[in-house]
C-alpha cells in the first residue's frame, strides 16, 4: 500500500502499520488482548478494576433516566463547566471563567488532539518528553508537525536542563508537558517548570499540560499545574480527564482550560471531531469534581499503598524498580533477571509468569528505545489482591 494521506504517513512513521500496510493495534490494546487470551493478570493497560464512587454512578443513572440523552451543548454541560472551574479554584487557586475558558472534550485525548490540530501548521515543531504517551506522536504527525523530544533517563527520569533548551527552536509552536508522567511515574521539579515557562516565552510557544494524573501524586507532594507559575497562564492550555480521578476511563469525559481566545480556537476544531459527547456522564463527573477533599485524599492514599505493594513485589521478584512519584505506573528493569529485551520479555511474560506489562520502548523512538530496552511499565491501579497475586506469580521468574 502506498502511503498517501497524512494519517497513513503518520501511522507508517510511528510504526503503526504492519508489513502488509494494515493498522496494528496500540500496545495497550495488544497487551490487554494478550491478558484476556492467556488469563494473565493484566498490569499492562492503565485502567482501574474498581468502579467510580457511588455518588458519581448515581448521578450518571439519574442523568440517564432523567432525560439527558441528547446532544449536550458544544462547550459542555453548564454544571460540568462550573465544576471544572470550582475544582481549579479549590485545589490550585486558579481563576477560570466557566463560560469562556473551559471546554469539555471526549477524554484528554481529544483535548490534546484538538489543541494540536488548532495550532500546529505544516513543519511546526512540537516538543514532548520521551518516553511519551503514544497519542502525542500520532496527532503531531496528523497535523503535519515535527515531533522533537526531550529524553527522560532512569532511574529518576529527570529532565536535563541543557537537553530541554536544545529541543527549542524558532519553529517550536507547542510543548506538551505530561506531569505526572506516563509511563515513568516521574514528576517535574520546580527548576524544570520554571525553565519551561521561560523557554515558552523566549520562543513564543504555547504550553499544553496533560494533567490526567493530577490527583495521583504521592508522598504528600502537591501537584503543581504549570499554569500557576508566573507568566504561564496566558500561554497555557491545561488538560485533564475524569477517567483516572474517578475510575471511569470508559466514560471519556475530559476537559481543558486556558485563555478564552485559545479555547475558542480549539473549540472550532473540536466541534468537527466529535462535536459533543457523554451527555449522561458529564453531569456525573461534575458530581465527582465536587466531592469533598477527603475523597481525593483517600483516593491518592489508596493508590500510594498499591504503588508500594507492587514496587515491593517487583523488587522481591528480582527487578530493579524506579521510584514512582505519581501516575498509575511503576517502571521495572528486567535486566537483573537476565532479560535485556523488554518487548520480547513482555510478549513471553504471560507464559513465563501469568502477568502482562508493557515495554517502555513502546513509548520511545528508536534511539531511546534502545537505551530503555530492558524496562517494563506495570500498572498498579488494580485491587490489592490482584497486585498481590501478580507479585506471587512474578516471584516464579527467579525460580
Ligand atoms: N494522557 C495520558 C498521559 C494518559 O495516560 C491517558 C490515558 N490513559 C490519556 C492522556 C488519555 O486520557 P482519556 O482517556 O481521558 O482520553
Ligand atoms: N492511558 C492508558 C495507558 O497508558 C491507556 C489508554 C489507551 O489504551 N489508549 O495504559
Amino acid at each position: 500500500m502506498t502511503s498517501s494521506t497524512p494519517w497513513q504517513r503518520t501511522a507508517r512513521g510511528a510504526g503503526l502499520l504492519d508489513a502488509t500496510g494494515h493498522l496494528r493495534s496500540t500496545v495497550f490494546a495488544e497487551m490487554s488482548a494478550l491478558a484476556t487470551a492467556t488469563g494473565a493478570v493484566n498490569l499492562g493497560q492503565g485502567f482501574p478494576d474498581e468502579d467510580p464512587p457511588e455518588a458519581v454512578l448515581e448521578a450518571a443513572r439519574d442523568a440517564l433516566f432523567g432525560g439527558s440523552n441528547q446532544y449536550p451543548p458544544g462547550r459542555g454541560v453548564p454544571t460540568l463547566l462550573e465544576a471544572v472551574s470550582e475544582h481549579q479554584q479549590r485545589f490550585y487557586g486558579i481563576d477560570v471563567d466557566p463560560g469562556r475558558e473551559v471546554l469539555v472534550t471526549a477524554g484528554a485525548t481529544e483535548a490534546i488532539a484538538a489543541t494540536v490540530l488548532a495550532f500546529v501548521d505544516q513543519g511546526d515543531e512540537v516538543i514532548t518528553f520521551e518516553p511519551f504517551y503514544d497519542a502525542y506522536g500520532a496527532v503531531i504527525g496528523l497535523a503535519g508537525g515535527r515531533h522533537r523530544t526531550v529524553p527522560l533517563r532512569g532511574p529518576d527520569f529527570r529532565v536535563d536542563a541543557d537537553e530541554l533548551r536544545a529541543a527549542f527552536s524558532s519553529r517550536t509552536r507547542l510543548v506538551i508537558v505530561n506531569d505526572p508522567h506516563n509511563p515513568t511515574g516521574t514528576l517535574l521539579d520546580d527548576a524544570t517548570r520554571s525553565s519551561l515557562v521561560a523557554l515558552a516565552h523566549e520562543f513564543d510557544a504555547l504550553l499544553v499540560t496533560d494533567e490526567v494524573y493530577e490527583h495521583v501524586v504521592f508522598d504528600g507532594v502537591p501537584h503543581v499545574p504549570l499554569s500557576t507559575l508566573p507568566g504561564a497562564s496566558e500561554r497555557t492550555i491545561t488538560v485533564s480527564s475524569g477517567g483516572k480521578t474517578f475510575n471511569a476511563t470508559g466514560w471519556k469525559i475530559g476537559w481543558l482550560s486556558g485563555p478564552a481566545s485559545l479555547v475558542s480556537q480549539i473549540m472550532s476544531v473540536k466541534q468537527y471531531l466529535t462535536f459533543v459527547n457523554g451527555s449522561v456522564f458529564q453531569p456525573a463527573i461534575a458530581v465527582g469534581l465536587r466531592l469533598p477533599r477527603e475523597h481525593f485524599d483517600d483516593f491518592t492514599a489508596d493508590l500510594q499503598s498499591k504503588r508500594d505493594l507492587l514496587s515491593a513485589g517487583l523488587l522481591s521478584a528480582g527487578f530493579d524498580v524506579s521510584p514512582a512519584r505519581g501516575s498509575y505506573f511503576v517502571v521495572a528493569d528486567a535486566a537483573p533477571l537476565g532479560y535485556d529485551d523488554a518487548a520480547e520479555f513482555c510478549r513471553a511474560l504471560p507464559q513465563l509468569a501469568g502477568v502482562v506489562g508493557v515495554p517502555v520502548s513502546a513509548f520511545c523512538g528508536p534511539t531511546l528505545a534502545a537505551e530503555h530496552s530492558s524496562l517494563v511499565r506495570f500498572a498498579f491501579c488494580k485491587r490489592a489482591e490482584v497486585i498481590d497475586e501478580a507479585g506471587r506469580r512474578l516471584a516464579a521468574l527467579r525460580a
